[in-house]
């Protein structure tokens, strides 16, 4: 098991020390395993342990318990680091905290600059990040006057730019507009569909989660469900009791269901409600 997978969590635990010498284990015994091209949403409610999940993804933070393996490293070879993130790219709320230069494109140049990479490659690899998320007429302009979708997306541009196998994000829509959300999703998705890059997708929008081909989720520090996003979102009941929503379609087709119309269970997409709907009728 994990030898061809790209992220690995093997039994982890991890314990927070505050300076006062107090611990508290955000993590427990979670395992899972995300393989190349995957996409998995991660859910659960605030304090579940989702972005401490995260940080072991790129070596930010180390297992107390278990291990972390990322493309075959184990994050707690130091060695190994540099590797590590190179390989595990992340995203994270807000966008305004993740642009660092005074122009769009300076700004996605600074992690391949941090490679070291000879600038004709650097241009480049910045012409097609941008690109890839739709950016590139953006270049040349200041990020503080970009909408709150574009930011995330430079950002997003700044992580492909280092040829991720995998992009890790937490919470990337939670500040925009629906817009802002509707385009940063696209972008995620795209990335995933056409470029193969693998996305751990962290969020509270159950309507993000929809259509990955994994979801899991986390309640206080344990993962409690994983499945496709039929097979998590038809425990309705189970869900509630976490005090997650369901998406809204999901919710209709199972009062549906609960009325006695013959519709399949976990229905999570309205193309599908339509159709079972029809035939049922
Ligand atoms: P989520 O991202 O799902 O909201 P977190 O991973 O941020 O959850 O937090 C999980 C738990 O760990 C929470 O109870 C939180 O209060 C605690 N926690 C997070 N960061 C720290 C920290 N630096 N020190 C102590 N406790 C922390
Ligand atoms: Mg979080």
């Amino acid at each position: 098991m994990g030898e061809s997978s790209l992220i690995s969590v093997q039994n982890v635990s991890y314990v927070y020390t505050s300076e006062s010498g107090k611990e508290f284990g955000a993590l427990s015994e979670v395992s899972l395993e995300v393989n190349p091209g995957e996409f998995v949403a991660v859910i659960g409610h605030n304090g579940s342990g989702k972005s401490t999940l995260a940080k072991h993804f790129n070596a930010l933070l180390l297992p107390s318990k278990g291990d972390v393996v990322i493309n075959g490293w184990n994050t707690k070879d130091q060695s190994r680091l540099w590797d590590v993130r190179q390989t595990v790219g992340m995203v994270f709320q807000n966008p305004d905290n993740q642009l660092v230069a005074t122009t769009v494109e300076e700004d996605v140049a600074f992690g391949p600059e941090n490679l070291g990479l000879p600038s004709q490659t650097i241009r480049q690899r910045v012409d097609e990040a941008l690109a890839a998320v739709g950016m590139s007429e953006f270049a040349s302009k200041e990020p503080h006057n970009l909408s709150g979708g574009q930011k995330q997306r430079v950002a997003i541009a700044g992580v492909i730019a280092m040829r991720p196998k995998c992009i890790v994000l937490d919470e990337p829509t939670a500040m925009l507009d629906p817009g802002g959300r509707e385009e940063v999703m696209s972008t995620i998705r795209r990335l995933n569909k056409t470029e193969g890059i693998s996305v751990v997708h962290i969020t509270h929008f159950m309507d993000e989660a929809i259509d990955a081909d994994r979801v899991i989720v986390m309640e206080a520090g344990k993962m409690v469900m994983s499945g496709t996003p039929r097979e998590v979102f038809q425990r309705v009941d189970e869900l509630r009791a976490l005090h997650l929503d369901v998406p809204p379609v999901t919710m209709l087709a199972e009062s549906l269901r609960r009325d006695g119309y013959c519709l399949p269970a976990g229905i999570t997409q309205i193309d599908e409600m339509v159709k079972s709907l029809c035939q049922s009728s």
